[in-house]
């Protein structure tokens, strides 16, 4: 599964870190710290890329509930990931959020929850949303781990070294909130949400 073929689509956004490698700090509670820790040792564990994870500011932030968590269960979005990255392609800072109102109310186990950080972690690596219901970045996904194509693609994305990747390869700093793109997942349980209602977010709102 690691070798690349030239047609295989690559869901991937333009964007990444620098090298395969971020900090992490988490602000959430005690349970959601465990369900994030697991996730990031799915990740780490794949050796495509290193969370490191730290007790101060960090490159990516898991927050506890936002000032517009009611807008977020409205939506029934379950995750999100708030990609911030500069016109070179770098990204500068993620923030990731679990909306534990909804995983409670829609009943998802702890390991569909380590599921749904894994997928969170994905975009804030630079993945996109996978066509392939296999894939841990499908957008719907619920039941599925990191899969050998998810890990190809991180390793895809990260292949090339930083002075042929990004537009240019000095790192400014006054780039901080520039061309700031929004992730928003929604993963509704069909049960309780149609098909049709379902695509129409997701085409509104992914980009
Ligand atoms: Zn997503």
């Amino acid at each position: 599964m690691s070798r690349r073929s030239p047609t295989r689509p690559t869901p991937v956004n333009p964007w990444r870190f620098e090298t395969a490698q971020a900090t992490v700090q988490i602000k959430t509670g005690a349970y959601y710290t465990s369900v994030w820790e697991r996730a990031i040792n799915v990740w780490n564990s794949k050796r495509v890329f290193k969370f490191t994870i730290v007790k101060g500011p960090a490159q990516i932030t898991i927050v506890p509930a936002q000032s517009d968590e009611n807008s977020l269960i409205a939506k029934d979005y379950v995750g999100v990931a708030y990609v911030d990255h500069d016109a070179t392609k770098r990204i500068i800072s993620v923030r990731l959020h679990l909306v534990h109102t909804l995983l409670k109310k829609y009943a998802y186990t702890t390991s569909q929850r380590v599921n749904v950080a894994e997928h969170e972690l994905g975009h804030a690596m630079g993945l996109a949303h996978n066509p392939i219901k296999q894939s841990v970045m499908y957008k719907s996904t619920r039941y599925v781990s990191v899969q050998p194509v998810d890990v190809a693609n991180v390793r895809y994305l990260y292949s090339l070294p930083p002075a042929q990747y990004f537009i240019n390869t000095a790192q400014t700093s006054s780039t901080v909130n520039a061309n700031k793109d929004i992730v928003t997942d929604s993963w509704m349980k069909v049960i309780f949400n149609s098909h049709e209602r379902e695509s129409e977010r997701v085409a509104g709102t992914v980009h």
